[in-house]
């Protein structure tokens, strides 16, 4: 596994400024992710001659768990976590993506007859390096995209996902673990 620069960021603070929020961009027909990146790009990985390789996709059951921890810590209760999916990832060539979160567009929740779906992904060569202090924040972060009304769509990073409202909701979740 490469070294990451998240490896060695010891403090939240630090932690935060390395994190950059990427737009919202189009990656599939129908799917719009919000990844939120490390802008201190990690030791680029030096592709073996041919150039490209294909991205893996695993269940996160352990991903599942945390979210559904931090779901009910925090009272979301817009978040159907049966319609939260999880998946770990590897080998994408998003360089410095930690996770991301995908969700179904409307269109094909009316072609396919099913309804909102959302999928956090987190890529395992960066994700897995962080420490789980780290990890909660990046997942909270991923959370906060979930609009109330839980349609498929995104709230974005301007006036919400800010790095102010995620500290926020990171510390109240601190707050209540303690309280446990
Ligand atoms: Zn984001």
């Amino acid at each position: 596994m490469a070294i990451d620069a998240a490896v060695r960021i010891e403090s939240r603070a630090a932690f935060f400024d390395g994190v950059k929020c990427d737009g919202p961009e189009t990656m599939l027909i129908g799917w719009v992710i919000h990844p939120i990146s490390l802008s201190h790009k990690p030791i680029l990985k030096k592709m073996s001659s041919g150039g490209y390789t294909v991205i893996n996709y695993f269940d996160a059951p352990d991903i599942k768990e945390r979210l559904r921890d931090i779901v009910e810590l925090l009272r979301f209760h817009h978040i159907d976590m049966d319609r939260l999916l999880c998946v770990r990832s590897t080998k994408s060539q998003s360089q410095g993506t930690i996770a991301r979160i995908h969700g179904l567009g409307r269109i094909w929740q009316h072609a396919m007859k099913c309804k909102p779906t959302y999928i956090v992904e987190v890529l395992s060569e960066r994700f897995d390096e962080l420490n789980r202090e780290q990890q909660n924040w990046t997942l909270i972060h991923e959370l906060l995209h979930i609009p109330k009304n839980f349609g498929g769509g995104f709230l974005h990073h301007k006036n919400h996902v800010n790095k102010q409202n995620v500290e926020i909701w990171y510390t109240r979740y601190r707050q209540k673990l303690e309280e446990l």
